[in-house]
């Protein structure tokens, strides 16, 4: 979370809430949610005036106890079924790289076994590992799946690197949020590579019960589709962003999509998130999204 931005206080997060209806699954994410003070308030927020009942926090898991600790208590207390997906972006030196945080490997590593222990009194938690394929760890994918597979044991999930500039995006209708280090983002001409680099791994994993070869099954469709949708500028079903899926950034501007642009605030409408989805400004934004692709899975 960016600290030169005021985020949202719990007062505001509660007059955000009670201005919404239910809300089917809640996702925690940008930067690191488990730094934010209030995290398992906010979580309370919502879940009593929204009814929700799947929440999905992202982490980079540079915060192992802290983790621990917040898991534990959200379990304890709240009726939810719980994900945590951490992100690891590489072998211990790449991954240490790209977080620019020696030791980050060891910390998600952590994170798994503090997950593994409270998994077993909670089986309503569920922990995965994302690997944002890029240009630095495309290389060590294979050899970082056999690590994840032999110590951590859990679902392993990849995502193409992401960027405003590599979707269809008119560009005037883009936000800022390339990544820092242009050079690892993906060539379309790599595309394949990475396919079947992945399609590798899949089909190693693809054995045991035929529920886990239906579980990789779907993985290697969705990295399939994304890479489909990259190469061909086009969607086959139609983006979820804008209609299903919004979101809020910690400051309160509202979003359809996070690669688009977002300038409207929800502290300038008195927390109601409704008028600005429901505004003319996001129905031509979804005219655009109608046409859009990218690699995003989490939109699709
Ligand atoms: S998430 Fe949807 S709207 Fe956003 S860039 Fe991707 S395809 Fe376009």
């Amino acid at each position: 979370m960016n600290k030169t931005i005021e985020h949202l206080k719990l007062n505001e997060m509660i007059k955000v809430s009670k201005n919404l209806s239910d809300i089917y699954s809640l996702l925690i994410t940008d930067g690191e949610p488990i730094l934010r003070k209030e995290l398992i308030q906010i979580i309370k927020v919502f879940v009593e005036n929204n009814n929700v009942k799947k929440i999905t926090i992202n982490t980079n898991g540079l915060l192992p106890e802290k983790l621990n600790d917040t898991v534990k208590i959200i379990l304890e207390t709240l009726p939810v079924q719980l994900s945590i997906s951490i992100n690891l972006d590489g072998l211990p030196k790449t991954h240490d790289e790209l977080r620019n945080t020696k030791g980050a490997f060891l910390k998600v590593s952590k994170c798994v076994d503090y997950l593994k222990k409270i998994r077993i009194s909670y089986p309503v938690l569920n922990y995965y590992i994302v690997t944002t394929v890029n240009n630095r760890n495309l290389k060590e994918l294979e050899e970082l799946s056999k690590y994840v597979d032999k110590f951590f044991g859990c679902l392993h999930l990849f995502e193409l690197i992401r960027s405003p500039s590599k979707s269809c995006l008119p560009e005037n209708y883009r936000n800022e949020f390339n990544p820092r280090d242009e050079e690892l983002l993906i060539d379309d001409n790599k595309l394949n590579e990475v396919f079947s680099i992945i399609f590798n791994i899949i089909r190693s994993r693809s054995i045991g019960s035929w529920q886990n070869a239906l579980r990789q099954a779907s993985i290697l469709t969705g990295v399939e589709y994304a890479i489909r949708s990259v190469k061909n500028k086009k969607l086959k079903f139609k983006c979820q962003a804008g209609f299903k899926i919004g979101g809020i950034y910690p400051a309160g501007e509202v979003f359809l999509c996070e690669l688009m642009k977002s300038e409207d605030n929800l502290r300038d409408i008195n927390y109601r998130f409704e008028e600005i989805w429901k505004s003319k400004k996001s129905d031509n934004m979804r005219k655009i999204i109608k046409q859009c692709c990218c690699s995003n899975s989490c939109f699709k």
